[in-house]
């Protein structure tokens, strides 16, 4: 550095898409930055319950707060542009304030992939700026490839081959949430992500190297794409950060009772319970329910089922009652908690994309039951390529019955299948865990992120 020449300080400015699902892979991703000492502010919709748990000065990461001052949403166009205008505004505040008071401050904005639009907003206010995929490269790819108009989902044909992937079948491509009506919205929305990727100076995935390799190779020959996963807090993986908080900074937007929990596996065998959760959006229908309550009484072993409280209602009259001795259905857990304790023996999982990584780190057996979007490619490859679990079949009536849900959790918890599941779930997971620890992959590539982000402006 030449003689009164000033360093710069650099701010990363993360923003996430208020769910579940993108908060908590960006805030890991944050923690990991701060960690490399860069001074971090995560940018998120809160609510003001959570508001009064944000960290104290202890924390070197800020997170900042976006209201939306009670606006009325009745459509998604509307939603769109509130959100996008609130983002927009909240940026202009934080820079301006920047410049009056951190001269010598530089920002990134690392935004969420499914939010591009955030990309001309950076570029305006002179920020450099990163997209950060909550999505497997392997979907990534696929929606590349729709894109591109290389195909079509959902597929006409039996099945594709795409590059550095298995064969997929129709049940194996990202597929709406609701119906066929909204596929099309939802696969602009997907493929959107690809809109303005030429201009963004880093992409981030919440992926490792290992884990995609094939995938990840050719996705590479298209962009400059750093994997920095798997995006779980360092106290479950590599223990290396200081300021892991247990709680998070409180940025779970459901409530959950863990003291209750923890005992209550405390007082089980090793490996003996069954773990349900469908993450935070999936909702399941009241016939399915009552399948996935059935299957579970009549596969005998105990189980945790994570029911949130709008899908409550949906549950078989009594079920509770009556299998209170065998199991706790819950409104919501801490997810990693439950993961790592040594009673859980399988996770009866929608596949969504952290879920499915958290299990993988964690070496926890997977039953795969995805519902819809990139869960039903997570699940192709839970079963086929890295081989942690099984997955359930659909009858005839497009439902999961009881006795398919009772074999899959025996093919995971029992006998010679569930010894392989078990092997390769542990080969998974050690190997999560080399590429955040020191001189790992994704380690490497956060290192070499910030080196850049350092030289970015001088
Ligand atoms: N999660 C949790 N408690 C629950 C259910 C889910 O903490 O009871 C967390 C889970 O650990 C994961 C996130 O919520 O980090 C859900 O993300 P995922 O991508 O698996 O699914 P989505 O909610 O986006 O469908």
């Amino acid at each position: 550095m030449e003689r009164n020449q000033i360093a710069v300080e650099i701010h990363v400015i993360a923003l996430p898409f208020p769910a579940q699902g993108h908060i908590n892979p960006m805030l890991q991703f944050s923690k990991r930055l701060a960690s490399k000492g860069l001074k971090v502010t995560l940018v998120t919709f809160l609510e003001n319950e959570n508001l009064t748990k944000l960290p104290k000065h202890s924390s070197n990461i800020t997170i900042e707060s976006i209201s939306d001052n009670n606006a009325v949403i009745s459509t998604v166009e509307e939603y769109w542009k509130n959100f996008s205008s609130m983002v927009e505004q909240k940026l202009v505040e934080m820079v301006e304030k920047q410049n009056k008071f951190g001269k010598h401050m530089r920002s990134c904005l690392v935004y969420d992939s499914i939010i591009p639009w955030a990309l001309d907003i950076a570029k305006q206010l002179g920020l450099s700026a990163a997209s950060f995929f909550t999505q497997s490269c392997a979907v990534s790819a696929i929606y590349y490839h729709v894109r591109e108009g290389k195909i079509n989902v959902p597929i006409e044909q039996d099945f594709v081959s795409l590059e550095g992937m298995p064969q997929l079948e129709s049940h194996d491509l990202p597929s709406s949430r609701y119906n066929s009506e909204d596929q099309p919205s939802f696969i602009s929305l997907m493929t959107g992500q690809f809109s303005n990727l030429k201009d963004v100076d880093w992409i981030v995935f919440s992926s490792f190297n290992s884990l995609e390799e094939e995938v990840m190779n050719w996705l590479a020959t298209q962009y400059p794409i750093k994997l920095v996963g798997p995006t779980i807090p360092s106290r479950y993986l590599d223990n290396r950060l200081e300021d892991d908080d247990d709680d998070d900074y409180g940025l779970s937007l459901f409530k959950s009772n863990t003291k209750t929990l923890i005992e209550w596996l405390d007082s089980k065998e090793t490996s003996s319970v069954v773990y349900v959760a469908f993450g935070s959006l999936a909702a399941l229908g009241e016939k399915q329910m009552e399948e996935v309550a059935n299957g579970l009484k009549r596969s005998d072993y105990h189980f945790l089922w994570v029911v949130r409280e709008s899908e409550e209602k949906k549950l078989p009259q009594n079920f509770v009652d009556e299998t209170s001795d065998r199991g706790l259905v819950v409104g919501w857990c801490p997810q990693l908690e439950i993961l790592s304790h040594k009673s859980v023996g399988c996770f009866i999982t929608h596949c969504g994309w952290n879920s499915t990584l958290e299990a993988l780190s964690l070496g926890v057996p997977m039953v795969a039951m995805p519902q819809w979007g990139d869960q039903l490619t997570n699940a192709k490859f839970v079963t086929d390529v890295w081989r942690v679990g099984v997955r359930v079949k659909v009858n005839v009536e497009g439902l999961v019955s009881k006795e398919e849900i009772d074999w899959c959790i025996r093919q995971v918890m029992e006998g010679e299948p569930a010894n392989e599941i078990r092997k390769n779930s542990e080969k998974w997971k050690n190997l999560a865990r080399v590429a955040v620890g020191e001189g790992g992959s994704s380690d490497m590539n956060i290192d070499e992120f910030v080196k850049q982000l350092q030289s970015y402006w001088n």
